[in-house]
């Protein structure tokens, strides 16, 4: 994180850190939070902030269950608003890049669900709006602050950053890990094709960064950090989802540790493909289950918001220009 005003890194840190963890900011910061809430009946919320810009950054929080019942609120946070990487079943992406977010507005989403709206956040995951890597200086600065004990003193193992693939991200985000506190951040990666050739398709940063050079990197993180890589794999009807698809998939995952975590589609609006059916999803969960891997199925939550993973995103300002 710069320090603003000329005030050292070191300082601006703790000066951060510290107003987060009691839960007051700057009283003209905090005056300048414009906020809209709008809850699913199946308890997700969104909150948008609105930035002094005029741009909106959207964050959902998502009431899971653990293990024994316990509650493990789960925020998801943007890293950008809008999305350059163009993926065709995202709604984000149907935005364009409006522009990176700060440090500051990444864990001023941590500030607003924990202080304003009273959420005991468990879990933070980087899968709003925008690919993360494609800000990992202000996604990094964040982080920190994040766990940094005198703030909001968040265990790195309770962090995810999630990517569509950026190679030179994932080498940046690596250096971080290994370098710093952070030693228990998690991976996860939205892979959601089988083979480069449906993958050009759906994501285009694929044609730049190939599966093969994509596992290579992959394989290089697992060698360095601990934990499981969790793969995700968003299941759309009739472009990724056949029996082929699944056994090409785990063919590619090979030995890496990860577990799989199938997302069924969530259909983005002016969407040319519906969600998948059940029988579907559970098809393609066994034959993943029946080639050795292990695998999860997300739950969805979300959707009449359009707060679901992928549904992100403002109708209003998609028309306009990129920023940055
Ligand atoms: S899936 Fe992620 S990386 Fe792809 S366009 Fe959407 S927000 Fe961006």
């Amino acid at each position: 994180m710069r320090g603003r005003d000329g005030i050292p890194r070191e300082q601006a840190m703790r000066e951060w850190a510290g107003c987060l963890r009691e839960g007051r900011l700057d009283p003209k910061r905090e005056a300048a939070i414009d906020l809209r809430v709008e809850s699913d009946p199946d308890g997700t919320s969104k909150f948008l902030i609105r930035h002094p810009d005029g741009l909106e950054t959207e964050s959902v929080v998502l009431p899971l269950t653990g293990k024994g019942g316990k509650p493990r609120t789960t925020l998801c946070v943007s890293s950008q608003i809008g999305c350059a990487m163009g993926c065709t079943f995202c709604e984000t992406a149907q935005m364009g890049l409006m522009r990176n977010l700060t440090v500051e507005e990444i864990v001023l989403q941590w500030h607003v669900a924990t202080h304003r709206l009273g959420h005991a956040i468990r879990n933070i995951v980087f899968m709003g709006m925008g690919e993360p890597l494609d800000n990992v200086e202000a996604v990094i600065g964040s982080i920190e602050i994040l766990i940094d004990r005198r703030g909001p003193s968040m265990s790195s193992s309770r962090i995810a950053v999630s990517t569509v693939g950026r190679i030179d991200g994932i080498r940046r985000l690596s250096r971080f890990v290994g370098e710093s506190e952070a030693r228990k951040l998690r991976l996860a990666i939205s892979v959601n094709a089988p083979d480069d050739e449906t993958r050009n398709r759906i994501m285009p940063l694929n044609r730049a960064m190939d599966m093969t050079a994509l596992h290579e990197c992959l394989s290089d993180w697992c060698e360095r950090h601990a934990g499981p890589l969790l793969l995700e794999y968003v299941l759309i009807p009739g472009v990724n989802d056949s029996d082929h698809a699944a056994t090409t998939l785990a063919g590619w995952i090979d030995r890496l540790p990860a577990r799989v975590n199938v997302i069924p589609y969530n259909p983005r609006r002016e969407s040319p493909w519906p969600a998948p059916t059940e029988a579907d999803v559970d098809r393609f969960v066994r034959t993943l289950r029946d080639a050795g891997l292990d695998v999860s199925r997300r739950v969805t939550q979300g959707r009449a918001l359009m707060a679901a993973c992928g549904q992100l995103g403002n109708e209003h300002i998609r028309k306009r220009r990129r920023i940055d």
